[in-house]
């Protein structure tokens, strides 16, 4: 769909979650997160949400790199530029320009909003979304003791939650999670995600994982490697499922051809947004790898790119799409992203967009900067 995009409004807002999240990297408590307001000629707007942290520890980017990158490069790409449709965004901000994939993903995926918008059909529709409503998993940080940990477990068990993934690192893992399997017993749907924290070196000690019959075990080498993972894998009755090391169609191709893993985690601002998403999510399904979306704790505006993302047809198992109220007081849309009990939250197929009201008033009360770009 024919589009111009006339105005960007950045923003940084700074919302306290409600309980920290500790992953091998570090904790988090507080987030600041990069949302952008963008606005075609005709006057239909569009909100969006960069998922970038506020250190380089998942990936490169950060919100201070992305603000730059947005301001400096990306914005000034875009503004006043007659687009011939929102999936050439993509492709316009690949060309001869490196990296920073979160920031280019806010306005790419920005823009499929937009059209989405103005079209007057759902986000979800405008990707080609089928699930009327997406399976739902929780994701669970690094815990002080096994027990708190069992108990936070069983309590997503018990809420509905189709998915349980448990942060490991070195020395936190292999006990633990036997501990924890013992508690919930054999069928409940159990993974691990550790975040680069192992080398090859650990291989008796991830091959310890196996006996627990996990789902899958996430990103356990370093955030851009294949190879190792490929060695792993070969050791491994357990899936490996890959998340930083996937930032392109053209790694998901080097993950089947090496037999990196088996599950690809699709994040859609650590591979450059919705077109780069529905290459991979397309090549997957091609060669039967599952994939699911995964989590950036992610304020409601983003949670609604997620929500729309794993509508799509191959996303077979439950994403990391908590309810807000699992990270926030109060969510930035309504209304707030809710869970059944059966852990399911529905696409909101009959709206138009994002399918969620902006909270613009609160918005303005929690942001810190913000800078408007016109073309
Ligand atoms: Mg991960």
């Amino acid at each position: 769909m024919k589009t111009k995009i006339d105005q960007v409004t950045l923003r940084e807002v700074q919302i306290p979650l409600k309980e920290s999240f500790e992953i091998s990297s570090g904790s988090e408590q507080q987030r600041r997160i990069l949302l952008l307001e963008i606005r075609d000629a005709a006057g239909t707007s569009a909100w969006s949400e960069c998922v970038a942290g506020s250190r380089p520890n998942f990936s490169p980017e950060t919100i201070d790199t992305s603000w730059g990158a947005l301001t400096q490069w990306i914005c000034p790409r875009l503004l006043g530029k007659e687009i011939r449709s929102h999936t050439e965004v993509h492709d316009i901000l690949e060309t001869d320009f490196r990296g920073h994939r979160m920031a280019k993903a806010a306005i790419e995926m920005g823009a499929w909003a937009l059209a989405a918008a103005a079209k007057g059909i759902s986000l979800s529709a405008m990707l080609g979304g089928s699930h009327k409503s997406v399976a739902v998993g929780i994701s669970l940080g690094i815990q002080k003791s096994p027990e708190s940990l069992i108990d936070k477990v069983q309590r997503a068990l018990a809420d509905g939650y189709r998915k349980v993934k448990m942060k490991i690192k070195p020395g936190k893992d292999v006990e633990v999670v036997r501990r924890v399997r013992h508690a919930v017993g054999g069928a409940a749907p159990l993974m691990v995600d550790a975040n680069n924290a192992y080398t090859l070196e650990d291989m008796d000690r991830l091959k310890a994982l196996d006996e627990f019959e996990l789902m899958m075990i996430e990103q356990p080498l370093a955030w851009d490697d294949l190879l190792r993972h490929a060695m792993l894998q070969k050791e491994l009755r357990t899936p490996l499922c890959l998340d930083e090391s996937i930032t392109s169609v053209d790694r998901a191709e080097d993950m089947i051809s090496l037999g990196s893993g088996r599950i690809i985690n699709i994040k859609p601002g650590r591979v450059g947004g919705f077109t780069s998403s529905l290459r991979i999510h397309d090549f997957c399904a091609k060669y039967d790898i599952p994939v699911w979306c995964g989590g950036m704790l992610e304020t409601g505006i983003g949670r609604a790119y997620n929500v729309a993302l794993a509508s799509l047809p191959n996303f077979v198992l439950p994403g990391d799409i908590s309810p807000s109220s699992r990270y926030w007081e109060r969510d930035i849309v309504s209304p707030a992203w809710t869970m059944t009990s059966e852990g399911y939250i529905s696409v909101p197929v009959d709206r138009p967009g994002l399918g969620v009201d902006i909270d613009v008033d609160f918005i303005k009360s929690l942001t810190v900067r913000s800078e408007t770009l016109r073309s």
